[in-house]
Parts: C-alpha cells; structure tokens; sequence
C-alpha cells in the first residue's frame, strides 16, 4: 500500500502548527506542513524536530492558484493521492483595524472562502478512499448564519442550495459592501463571519456531492469551530492553547475507517452542531 499523506493549510503557526503536531504523533503516514512562506515554515518544521517530530514541509499558498496546482500536483505524483487535507489558513481583520469594510469584506473573502474552495476544487480529486477532509471554519459562521435575513438563512440552510449558488452569494456580499449596500441586503456586520459561513455551508455542499458522487468510497468531510483559542488571530485572552484548538480539526482527521459520520456537518468540541 502506498504510503499515506495529510496536508495541513497554514501550519507554521497557531492553531495549523498545533494540527501538525498533534498529526506527527497520532497519523500513520507523512505529515505535510505547509505554509505561503518558506521560511516561516521550515521554522516551523525545526521547532517540531526539535521537540522530536517529523514533518515535511511544502509551499502553499492558498491566495495563488499556481501554488495550489504546484502543490496539488507534488502529492498526485509522489503519493498518488491526499489521505487526509486540513483546510486551516484564514485571515481576520482586527476590530480596531480602520481598514474600510468594503476592503476588510472583499480580502476576508478571498482568503476564507474562495482561496480555501480553490484548494477544496484542486485538492478533492486527490482524495483517496477513506480520505477526511477538514475545514477549519467558527462558531462565528453559525452566529453570523443566525443573524443574516430569513430569505438568505433559508438558502444557507437548504439541503439545494449549489455550490455555484453560494458563490454568487459570497460575492453578492462582496459587491454590497463596496456599495455599502450589504446591510439592506440581510446581511450581519461581519465579513469574517460571513467568509465563515460560506465556508461551512460550501462543506456541506461537497459533502452532499461526495454522498452522490463516491458513494462507496468512505470519505468523510466536515467543517468544524476550534474553539476561541490564543493565536496571533484571536490574541492572548482566548481560554484555549492552540494544542486544545487542534483537538477536534484532529479528531476529524483521524475518524476511524468506516466510520459514516458525522458527515457534511459542523462540529465543535467533537460535537454536531446544529446549524
Ligand atoms: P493565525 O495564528 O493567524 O494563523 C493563521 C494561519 O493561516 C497562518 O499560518 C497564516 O500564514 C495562514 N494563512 C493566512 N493566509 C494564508 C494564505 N493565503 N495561504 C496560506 N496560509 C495562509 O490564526 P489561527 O487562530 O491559528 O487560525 C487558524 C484557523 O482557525 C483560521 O481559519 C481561523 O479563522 C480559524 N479559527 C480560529 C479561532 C481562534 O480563536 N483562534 C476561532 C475560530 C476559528 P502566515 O503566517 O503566512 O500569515
């Protein structure tokens, strides 16, 4: 049997750096830490040798397209295929960043929901059998999803809803907050949460689509919240370490083979959520 891989998104720091330490230890396989900056990540690859764990390192940035064929196209040919792919990279401006909303909600989304659906496009062909598929997304996207109008809950919350649908809402958002439209449009102020909420509902979505396409082929997809862990994103007030962030992204991971479910869900603290 070939041998098995996990990528990790993001994973020279916070709560990625956990997810591959923690999988250094508990993955029967390679452990891929990948990061936009190679020397970020090979700083980080050494901080994990030093505490006596291997991981490999390749480039991989989320926001170019040619990094992800790049990197999509090293494990096809060297393993053949993806055993497990933690989709963990995303941005958040801070609350006191005077950067204007439109920009905060056009670059959050970039990152957030189309960088981490271009990786999803690329990276789900490679899935193997029995593959898990992990989106790190927040408890924030159900909040948000709570308070976007009815008419667009009832589309983030439909079992039709395409993934070609949901795009267009994403950049709806988008284009009503350049116009500074977005609050008429049933919209809540909050472009991470709204990235996040694409993000959940666009696993759901594959999900759905893996149940009809590979129906034999065990793979489980899930999106899931951390938790509020201390990282340079959430800051040093947040009650969990980025190890205790990794718990549940790992935990998805690492769902036995066979195991059915959860399946196209958002999980939290290794629960199913409702949404
Ligand atoms: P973090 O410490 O800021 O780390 C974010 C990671 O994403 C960094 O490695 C960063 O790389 C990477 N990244 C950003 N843009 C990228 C790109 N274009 N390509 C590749 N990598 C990119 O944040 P964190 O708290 O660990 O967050 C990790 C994930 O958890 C995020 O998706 C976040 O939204 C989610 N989350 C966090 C919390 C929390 O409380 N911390 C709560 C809920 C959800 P650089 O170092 O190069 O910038």
């Amino acid at each position: 049997m070939s041998t098995r891989v996990a990528v990790v998104t993001g994973g020279n720091k916070g709560i990625g750096l956990a997810i591959v330490r923690a999988l250094c230890k508990q993955f029967p396989g390679d452990v891929y830490l990948t990061s936009r900056d190679v020397g970020r990540g090979q700083e980080a690859v050494e901080s994990l040798t030093s505490e006596g764990l291997k991981a490999l390192f390749h480039q991989l940035d989320i926001n170019d397209l040619n990094s992800i064929t790049a990197a999509a196209a090293f494990f096809k040919e060297k393993y053949g295929g993806v055993d497990v792919l933690i989709n963990n990279a995303g941005i958040a401006f801070k609350a006191a960043d005077p950067t204007p909303f439109a920009v905060q909600a056009e670059e959050t989304l970039k990152t957030n929901f189309t960088a981490a659906r271009d990786m999803l496009t690329h990276f789900m062909p490679l899935i193997r059998a029995g593959g898990r598929v992990v989106n790190v997304s927040s408890f924030i996207s159900r909040h948000t999803l709570n308070n976007c109008s009815p008419e667009l809950q009832q589309r983030f919350r439909s079992e039709d809803i395409t993934e070609d649908e949901l795009v267009a809402l994403m950049q709806k958002f988008v284009d009503e907050a350049k116009r500074g439209e977005h609050k008429q449009g049933g919209w809540p102020e909050t472009a991470y949460g709204v990235s996040k909420t694409g993000l959940t509902t666009l696993s759901m979505i594959l999900a759905r689509r893996l149940s009809k396409e590979r129906p034999n082929d065990g793979i489980l997809l899930n999106a899931c919240c951390p938790g509020w862990v201390r990282t340079d994103m959430a800051g040093p007030k947040a009650p969990k370490s980025p190890d205790e962030g990794a718990i549940t992204p790992v935990y998805l991971a690492l769902l036995p083979p066979g195991a059915t479910e959860p399946h196209g869900k958002f999980v939290s603290d290794k629960e199913v959520q409702p949404w």
